[in-house]
């Protein structure tokens, strides 16, 4: 079992630091001390919720494999919501819970999952991800910019329909925090075929990965090692049993801390074997496909 320091502790300082504007109040800071700490604690840094698979975008290389989806589909609100209420009524900090899709703001049920996640107190930052080729609505914004701690990221590829400096000057006038990530370069991924790898090249791999740190992502019920690993489960390319925590599964409270923090200190994720990020090739990123 990877350490809990390494995989946990570290990297939820780190993006509470991240995540949390100014200056730390004092009972914030010994609110996720003590989260870390505790027996049977539930706290990490990120976890990125799969609403959609559609995508306004077709980058040829594409991590989480959007391109690859021939029936994309939009999960229903009722059900993303119920798997959060799920996960965060065992979680003691969750510092950023992640909307995203594909494209989360083509995604029609966006309004109800904002207003749903908006209770939970153990949450600290609701966090967007976007390739700000839709503007959302006025509606959808007075929404996320009424979230206690919010922010918007735009990852910048710099392609033709993407409206970078539109969707900034919008969050600026709703007063909602936006940052812009501008990515030149891409690592490859490669292709979804196995490689074959060494249980111990696995884990090197995982434990170097930042996606296998920042990125659990939950789809359809399971919190999964990384969004690839969501993906390749979903297209039926791989068996996404050993990389995943399958939140609908019945458990007592205590069972439910207990496993998740197993999962969360895997020692390795069997995506790994399906994903070439570790040899650092690095191409133009948002390459559109026909
Ligand atoms: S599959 Fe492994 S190397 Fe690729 S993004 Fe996920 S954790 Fe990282």
């Amino acid at each position: 079992m990877a350490s809990y320091f390494k995989r946990v502790f570290k990297p939820s300082i780190r993006e509470y630091l991240y995540v949390i504007p100014g200056k730390k109040s004092f009972f914030g800071c010994l609110r996720l001390l003590w989260g870390l700490v505790k027996p049977y604690g539930v706290t990490y840094p990120d976890v990125v919720v799969v609403l959609t698979t559609h995508c306004s975008l077709k980058c040829a290389k594409c991590n989480n494999l959007m391109p690859c989806y021939k029936e994309p589909y939009h999960i229903p609100a009722a059900e993303v919501l119920r798997d959060i209420d799920i996960l965060l009524s065992h979680t003691d900090n969750c510092i950023k819970l992640e909307l995203l899709g594909g494209e989360p703001f083509v995604y029609p049920e966006i309004n109800e999952v904002i207003d749903g996640v908006k209770k939970y107190k153990n949450v600290m930052c609701v966090a967007f991800t976007t390739n700000a080729t839709v503007i959302p609505s006025d509606e959808t914004l007075k929404k996320i910019a009424s979230l206690k701690n919010k922010k918007v990221v735009i990852s910048d590829y710099g392609v033709k329909t993407q409206k970078v400096e539109e969707f900034m000057k919008t969050c600026r006038k709703y007063g909602i925090p936006c940052a812009r990530s501008v990515s030149k370069y891409w690592a490859d991924p490669g292709g979804t075929e196995c490689r074959n790898k060494s249980k111990e090249q696995l884990s090197i791999e995982y434990n170097k990965c930042y996606s296998a740190r920042y990125c659990r992502t939950m789809l359809n019920g399971k919190v999964y090692a990384c969004a690839r690993s969501a993906s390749l489960t979903d297209l039926g390319l791989m068996d996404g049993s050993h990389d995943s925590f399958d939140v609908r599964k019945k458990r007592s409270d205590r069972e439910f801390r207990k496993g998740f923090r197993k999962f969360l200190t895997l020692d390795y994720a069997d995506a790994c074997n399906y994903c070439d990020h570790y040899l650092a090739k690095h191409i133009p990123a948002g390459e559109q496909l026909p």
